[in-house]
């Protein structure tokens, strides 16, 4: 009998309602001890996916009005009972249902308990676990798509198609040879060519979008350089869709780095907005300079901007210099000026140049554009299926490794035997990315990550 766990599953601030989760085989009669359905009915006789209104109570005293909903497992989202109790989401309330629970026998579920149990029940795959966690942390469209679409089981039915192909020949192969008095059919070799051949070409695929899928999913860290009033400030707000960074006609106000996140098209950006480069200042300023100059050199994209309505300075200069080599895109400001600068000493330096006016919205569009075209995501499919995480493009990589392995071993004519050996360890990569075959210490470290509640 497993021990039964209880954890808030809603935010740990004031909210409307605050939801308790409840999870194990005494879930519902623990659920039961703290509630009281408002029929007189109890929850106990209640089939499952039903709802009841009632009072929670704590020493047998009523304290809120709440809604119970009971699961009976198989069918919820642990695979075991489940209760859930909605309370008013306020935090005293919260903690005072939540003391009642524990009261009435649950246990505090470890960070990631339910979901970690939704797994080992067969709910859930490990990429489908390890999903939730996304979906919840999505900053962005493209975040937000990519997860659920893993959460639909995406990149499992892909990866469970490599690794049947696989398991196939393989069993067929490993057939042939332990039996060879037996009719069984011999394996075409250009067959088992074309099968390996097909299965490495579906796992490229998968690694050659992970860069691109951990840049939609996860973010840009963007620099926005230029030298004081060329328009950075200006920028950054306009992409922000509201007032962040001081904006200002002295030049020099923006002291320091200021940060903010920006969805620019189903991507996000994480942006600093730095001081401007130019050379002296004061010493506040002079520190910020320095900082400035850092974050370039440590961004993934810098937006470098230019004042169009005034001549190429040095100070330009010292900000065409600092993104030489990186990733980074000409953004010629103030187009609603009269053009002073020499627009064409830019374009040449980089690779993508954009004209705007930051002060009345103009170029956004074709801003956005360019960071897609830059950034090598503008053909980026929000819904085909990605390899979310470091440890799953591990798990990708070591099978195509195998299998690459095998091919290799079929061509020098080793015997199938040698073959199969690279095919069971590619499918075995593949049984570890879903799960299947995951070790103890990998489950353990993949739901340790996750909150209390999850
Ligand atoms: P920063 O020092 O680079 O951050 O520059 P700011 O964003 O503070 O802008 C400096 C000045 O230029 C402010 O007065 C802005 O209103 C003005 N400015 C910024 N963008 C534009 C623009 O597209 N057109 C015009 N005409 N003025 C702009």
């Amino acid at each position: 009998m497993s021990k039964t766990i209880a954890a808030l599953a809603t935010g740990n601030s004031p909210g409307g309602i605050g939801v308790i989760r409840i999870s194990g085989d005494s879930a519902i009669e623990i659920a039961d001890r703290v509630f009281e359905c408002a029929d007189g009915s109890s929850l106990l006789d209640l089939k499952g996916y039903r709802a009841k209104f009632g009072c929670i109570k704590s020493d047998g005293e009523r304290f809120d009005n709440a809604v119970a909903l009971v699961f009976r497992a198989p069918k919820s989202y642990t695979g075991e009972d489940v209760a859930e109790i909605s309370v008013h989401g306020g935090i005293y309330i919260i903690e005072k249902a939540l003391g009642a629970v524990f009261a009435a026998g649950a246990e505090p579920a470890e960070a990631g308990e339910f979901t970690k149990r939704a797994f080992l029940n067969g709910k859930l795959d490990l990429t489908q676990a390890e999903s939730v966690a996304d979906l919840i942390s999505a900053e962005g469209e493209a975040a937000a798509q990519a997860s659920f679409n893993l959460l639909q089981g995406a990149l499992s039915r892909k990866i469970t198609a490599v690794q049947e192909m696989l398991v196939d020949s393989s069993a067929l192969m490993a057939a042939w040879v332990d039996y060879p008095d037996e009719e069984i059919p011999e394996l075409e070799e250009s067959e088992l060519c074309a099968t390996l051949k097909s299965a490495q070409a579906r796992l490229e695929e998968l690694l050659a979008g992970y860069d691109s899928g951990q840049t939609m999913t996860h973010g840009v860290e963007t620099v926005i350089a230029g030298k004081p009033n060329a328009g950075k400030s200006t920028l950054m707000n306009l992409l922000a869709g509201r007032e962040k960074s001081i904006v200002t006609e002295i030049a020099g106000t923006t002291r320091d780095v200021v940060e903010e996140s920006v969805r620019l098209g189903g991507l996000v950006l994480h942006l600093n907005d730095t001081a401007g480069i130019h050379a002296g200042g004061d010493t506040v300023e002079s520190i910020g300079i320095k900082r400035a100059k850092d974050k370039i050199e440590a961004a993934a994209l810098v937006l470098a901007v230019f004042d169009s309505s005034a001549p190429l300075t040095d100070e330009d200069f010292e900000v065409l210099e600092a993104c030489e080599g990186k990733r980074a895109i000409a953004v010629i400001n103030k187009t609603d000026l009269e053009t002073r600068l020499d627009c064409g000493e830019i374009e040449k330096r980089f690779a993508e140049t954009v004209y705007i006016s930051a002060k009345n919205g103009y170029g956004a569009l074709a801003l956005e554009a360019a960071v897609k075209r830059i950034l090598g995501v503008e053909q980026f499919d929000t819904s085909a299926p990605i390899l979310a995480n470091q440890r799953q493009k591990d798990c990708c990589r070591k099978a195509l490794d195998y299998i690459k392995e095998a091919r290799k071993a079929l061509e020098n004519g080793l015997t199938y035997d040698a073959v199969n050996v690279m095919m069971d360890s590619a499918v075995d990569e593949l049984l570890a990315l879903t799960g299947q075959k995951a070790t103890v210490e990998v489950v353990n470290n993949i739901f340790s990550k996750f909150c209390v509640g999850k």
